[in-house]
């Protein structure tokens, strides 16, 4: 059997990463089983659902890199792959489900509906429809069809006993059949509910396996039901762990708003290739127990059987070292084209061999771009003390002046100067004035920087350029005198 899943997202707002891990898990799927990743638009919620938010779901997918086989713009035999266009697929089954007696018209209004479900809620059941309007007469039917009745279809739902169906990740799932109504396949405003819907595109689009969030465990013995139905044989399940935030709490749009959207991490600077990695991780894990692995190791090693049917905890603090591996991983030539937006957004206008020598600098000290740029913005502005007290201190110890003044000569001569170059000039001030690398480095961090730590001090001096440091040299030995 050729694997074909599908991706399902309504297009109703930004999109969880929640939904994107889903997303990523269908496609590791599909590409590791030489399957088809289908991406179907959910847009029967018609107040919610905007061409903005569809484009906004092509635009993540894009920039994780996780290609559609079969889609709005990526063709295939299935389609629509819009629900709102496949309304017509959606009457043609329900009008099939009535006739073979499986479905029925229901007339209640929603005032009827809510007291039957306050009455039940009053008495402690649960709330299941009363089948009212199963077993109208067609006269009654008739006259209601004529007064123009708003009418829904609900499906004949005769099964008493539980549901049951095995689900790869969590086993064996039972619903008890009284908690099952006869519930809404078409609504009175002609479009198909979430359940009705999901089941048809799952069957027609021929999906093999269905891979969702855990929350829509409940929907699954609805959908079962209008597969038996119909008499199809229904696809196989396999519902994702949540993902939690650190205090186990299911990550709430509202509590965590700048973290649970994958365009926050996007805005962030986080890289798409750290991300897929760091989310495929969230409810799976590699079989040799690896961290960092590239979109083909993700692939050649992803299984169904190696998710966890256990909360996955969002651990912020391990996408920021894993982004940090990914970005020391990038040669500077990717470097530099994906720092270029973030250093733009913070007004740095560094360019040419100085830009790289700060980006190399910052490789090795960033967790994401924004910080990247955020610093950079610090280094190539002016020149700030951090802290005046410490710096005073620093630049009255012994010495000070002699190490400053020499390589003020020693930089004043060249016109520019590669890290390389200024670590030797750093050495050769300590070994010929007879002074500590420990005086030397920190001092000089001082006097260029106003910091006492920070990145590599060879690249630092590099990037500032020789006329810049003697300048700053010049600042701190002024600072000194002025003690
Ligand atoms: N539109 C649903 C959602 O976004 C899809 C659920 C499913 O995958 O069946 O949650």
């Amino acid at each position: 059997m050729s694997v074909r899943v599908r991706f399902a997202p309504s297009p109703t707002g930004e999109i969880h990463i929640g939904n994107i891990r889903t997303a990523i898990f269908n496609w590791l799927f599909a590409r590791s089983q030489q399957g088809t990743f289908i991406l179907r638009i959910e847009d029967t919620d018609r107040e919610r659902s905007t061409e903005e938010f569809r484009e906004i779901i092509f635009r993540e997918l894009d920039w994780l890199g996780l290609d559609v086989d079969e889609g709005i713009g990526s063709g295939g035999s299935q389609g629509p792959y819009q629900q709102m266009e496949r309304l017509e697929i959606y009457r043609e089954y329900a009008r099939i489900l009535e006739e073979k007696g499986k479905a029925y018209p229901c007339f209640c209004s929603p005032k009827e509906l809510e007291a039957e479900k306050d009455k039940a809620r009053q008495e402690g059941r649960d709330s299941v429809y009363s089948g009212k309007c199963r077993d109208l007469s067609g006269e009654k039917r008739a006259r209601a069809r004529e007064q123009k009745t708003p009418e829904a279809l609900r499906l004949m739902n005769d099964e008493r006993g539980d549901v049951v169906f095995s689900d790869i990740i969590r086993g064996e799932i039972s619903f008890g059949g009284s908690t099952l109504d006869d519930f809404v396949l078409m609504k009175s405003d002609g479009s198909p509910t979430y359940n009705f819907a999901c089941a048809i595109d799952d069957y027609t689009m021929e999906i093999s396996h269905v891979i969702r969030g855990e929350d829509h465990i409940s929907n699954t013995p609805k959908q079962l039901l209008i597969y038996m139905a119909l008499g199809w044989e229904p696809p196989e399940f396999a519902h994702l762990p949540l993902i939690l935030d650190k205090e186990r709490k299911r990550m709430k749009k509202r509590s965590h708003s700048s973290e649970v959207y994958i365009s926050g991490y996007r805005h962030q600077g986080y890289l798409p290739e750290a991300m897929l990695n760091y989310l495929a991780l969230l409810g799976w894990s590699d079989r040799e127990g690896e961290e960092i692995l590239s979109r083909e190791e993700l692939i050649s090693g992803f299984s169904l059987d190696r998710i966890k049917h256990s909360g996955a905890i969002f651990d912020r603090e391990k996408l920021d070292w894993m982004n940090g591996v990914y970005i020391r991983n990038l040669p500077l030539s990717e470097l530099r084209s994906r720092a270029l937006p973030f250093l733009q957004q913070e007004q740095v206008n560094v360019k040419g061999s100085a830009l790289d020598y700060l980006l190399l600098a910052l490789q090795e000290k960033v967790s994401t771009f924004k910080e990247m740029a955020e610093m950079a913005s610090s280094y190539a502005g002016p020149l700030q003390y951090e802290d005046q007290e410490k710096a005073r201190q620093v630049f009255g110890q012994e010495q000070v002046d002699q190490v400053f003044k020499y390589l003020q000569e020693q930089l004043g001569g060249l016109e520019e100067i590669t890290p390389e170059e200024a670590g030797k000039v750093l050495k050769e001030t300590g070994k010929n004035l007879g002074v500590k690398g420990r005086l030397v480095f920190p001092t000089v961090r001082w006097a260029l920087t106003g910091k006492g730590s920070g990145p590599d001090l060879n690249h630092i001096i590099a990037f500032m350029g020789t006329e810049e440091c003697v300048r700053r040299l010049e600042k701190a030995l002024e600072w000194r005198e002025g003690e």
